[in-house]
């Protein structure tokens, strides 16, 4: 018997309890993992708390994340012992996850731990530091580069975040912060952020076009912040967006397209193809600062996820929250 945090369906109600399950009860999958290390994510917030409906079939174990080693192997790419790691393709939603000691899945699911992370670094990362490297290479493979100038980071203090501008610093960008939290100015600091927006300024419509100000933008939040972040991009500037904290809408103007030539680049982690993943990973292993790994994680007991999720939908977490786990 193991631990696994369940979300189930009573009429139309959620009901999330932490239960006993065997390993009999995992839904079919070439690959057996014992599960070291899961995450929380933005969206394993959503699933958990039911905000979105992002959980698709009942019972489902919540985790769009987890590192751990091959037990079980019915495909010849993985082997007893081998240490793998999975971010995303529907897991925590329609395929059984993370927050539980073991899960079984397609070994298509899975890649290789890379020789760089240990299993608890590669959950500190997870899909927020994963997402954040794949707009890293987004605007990169539209051209922006330290010398095109300034370079905006939304929902700084966040997962994504967070790793963005560890990121966009090592690799020699300066980087601007926005953060909703005057009290995590010091933190971004450290992670490299040479200046601090507030996020009220661009948290309301404004106006379609406004000052120059970005070559690049990574943006976590979606609605007016996008907005305000593609009016301020310069002349051919390029925007990756990936997120919604701030909402699933986009009340923008043509405007910074058509007359600035900017660009704006969607960002998906989920359904990614294996070789942008595999691609990820490593740049990960080479562009992350080890030191940041430090910086950004906190340990949640499993037992704890269930309180501390409504934080993510109030914006209050900081950084990576890194969940161990106990497999007996
Ligand atoms: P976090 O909760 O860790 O970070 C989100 C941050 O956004 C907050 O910490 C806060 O940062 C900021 N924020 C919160 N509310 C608002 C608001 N109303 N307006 C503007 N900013 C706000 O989440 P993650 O970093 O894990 O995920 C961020 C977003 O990216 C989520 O929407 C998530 O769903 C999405 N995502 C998408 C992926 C993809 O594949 N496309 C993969 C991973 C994440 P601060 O206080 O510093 O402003």
């Amino acid at each position: 018997m193991f631990n696994a945090l369940v979300i189930d369906q009573v009429e139309t109600q959620q009901q999330v309890a932490l239960r006993q399950l065997s390993k009999q009860d995992l839904p079919a999958g070439e690959v057996l993992v014992r599960i070291a290390y899961s995450t929380l994510n933005y969206k394993d917030a959503l699933a958990i708390t039911g905000a979105s409906p992002i959980v698709r079939q009942y019972p489902m174990v919540p985790g769009i994340d987890f590192s751990g080693v091959v037990e079980q192997s019915d495909h010849p790419d993985y082997q007893v012992g081998d240490q793998v790691i999975l971010n995303g393709w529907g897991v925590g939603e329609k395929h059984w996850g993370g927050l539980a000691e073991y899960a079984r899945v397609p070994a298509d699911y899975l890649i290789p731990l890379p020789d760089a992370f240990s299993l608890r670094d590669a959950m500190v990362i997870g899909t927020a530091g994963y997402t954040a490297m794949l707009c890293v290479l987004a605007l990169e493979q539209q051209g922006v580069r330290p010398e095109s100038g300034d370079v905006l980071v939304t929902g700084a203090a966040g997962g994504v975040g967070s790793v963005a501008v560890a990121l966009l610093a090592k690799l020699g960008y300066q980087v601007t912060a926005m953060t909703g939290r005057d009290t995590e100015a010091e933190y971004l600091k450290g992670l490299g952020a040479l200046h601090i927006l507030d996020r009220g300024e661009y948290s309301q419509a404004g106006r379609p076009l406004t000052k120059e100000r970005w070559a690049g933008a990574i943006d976590v939040a979606g609605s007016h912040v996008l907005m305000n972040v593609c009016a301020a991009m310069k002349y051919r500037g390029v925007v990756a967006a990936c997120g919604l904290a701030a909402g699933m809408d986009f009340p923008a103007s043509m405007a910074p397209f058509i007359l600035r030539g900017v660009r704006l680049i969607g960002v998906d982690s989920v359904m990614c193809p294996k070789n942008d993943r595999l691609q990820a990973w490593q740049r990960l292993a080479t562009d992350l600062d080890p030191m940041v790994l430090d910086a950004v994680a906190t340990e949640i007991p499993l037992d704890q996820v269930q309180q501390i999720v409504p934080q993510f939908l109030e914006g209050k977490i900081r950084g990576r929250l890194v969940i161990p786990m106990q497999a007996k």
